[in-house]
């Protein structure tokens, strides 16, 4: 199983991204310029299911006009799905993590060497946009702005699903984003305010990501892969949870670890996708020798 989990990841972002894109159509809705086809955006006129993440970023919408019981429950849902799913929902589900992997797989095709990185997880300029973004997607709301303006997935789900081309501010978020997913792995990522808000969480989550320091042999390819650059599953030599809140689940790490039982996921502390010599060379034929040291 663990040689086949990254096709498996892939088949799940397709169905993810199949779905939250043309879900208008499999419902029976007809699909308008108003209409955003991912299925929990309310952005949708039309109205198909309340998101969390419309409600996160209206926050001001929801207290003082909704009951506080309704509020609770609202809580309740999103921290059970956080604690449930966390970051996974980055690595396996998200249409716009889909659409950067696409891209960035086809740049490796053409030119796997000179991707950007940003460096390590403190560089600050990186967290300097990250926390704009999350003020913006929790506060500005409150005076008249709102991150739905911004939202990548907002332009590019409604494009690809037939809409017609609009020139708004998150149209060209997007081409930045698509342009920079060229060169940088999951460039969206990074700084994304939703995913930074569940990681932030990660500590309740149900799914784990862990290492068992005495089998690594501080080769350095889980950090070379990281699209997050955490730089802290290459140097960590003491714990075993090594769950960051920047962490997309993507398993990454994982594929490219050499070592038998090093780095896994866990799902209840049950392993779900663990490292092995075999599924290292099943995975990574291309990888040759030992790869500059991070
Ligand atoms: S630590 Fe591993 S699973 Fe987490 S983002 Fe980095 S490569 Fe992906
Ligand atoms: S890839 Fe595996 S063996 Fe290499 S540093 Fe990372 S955890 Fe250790």
């Amino acid at each position: 199983m663990d040689k086949y989990f990254p096709k498996l990841r892939w088949v799940i972002l397709i169905l993810g991204f199949a779905i939250s894109t043309f879900g208008v159509y499999i419902i029976g809705k007809r699909f308008t310029q108003d209409y955003v086809p991912v299925f929990i955006c309310p952005i949708n006129r039309e109205g198909t299911i309340d998101g969390a993440c419309y409600k996160l970023s209206h926050l001001n919408g929801l207290f003082g006009v909704t009951p506080w019981v309704d509020i609770g429950l609202f809580f309740l849902g999103v921290a059970l799905f956080i604690v449930i799913f966390g970051r996974m929902l980055c690595g396996f589900l998200c249409p716009l993590g889909f659409i950067q992997d696409l891209v960035f797989k086809f740049r490796s095709s053409i030119n796997g060497s000179s991707v950007i990185r940003f460096g390590s997880r403190d560089n600050s300029s990186v967290n300097l946009v990250k926390w704009g973004f999350l003020f913006v997607f929790f506060g500005i709301c409150a005076f008249g702005i709102n991150f739905c303006d911004l939202c990548p997935v907002k332009a590019v789900t409604p494009l690809i699903a037939g809409g017609k081309l609009e020139l708004h501010m998150s149209f060209f978020v997007t081409v930045i984003v698509v342009v920079g997913s060229f060169f940088k792995y999951r460039f969206w990522c990074n700084v994304c305010p939703l995913g930074y808000f569940v990681g932030v969480f990660h500590k309740f989550s149900l799914f784990r990501l862990k290492k068992n320091c005495q089998a690594c042999t501080e080769c350095g390819y889980c950090y070379e892969a990281c699209p997050m650059e955490i730089k802290s599953i290459y140097t960590e030599r003491k714990k075993s949870n090594i769950t960051t809140c920047d962490c997309l689940f993507c398993s990454d790490c994982i594929k490219v670890c050499p070592e038998d039982q090093a780095l896994k996921i866990t799902f209840l502390g049950k392993a779900i996708y663990t490292s092995s010599r075999e599924a290292f060379f099943y995975n990574n034929s291309g990888l040759q020798g030992k790869k500059d040291e991070p």
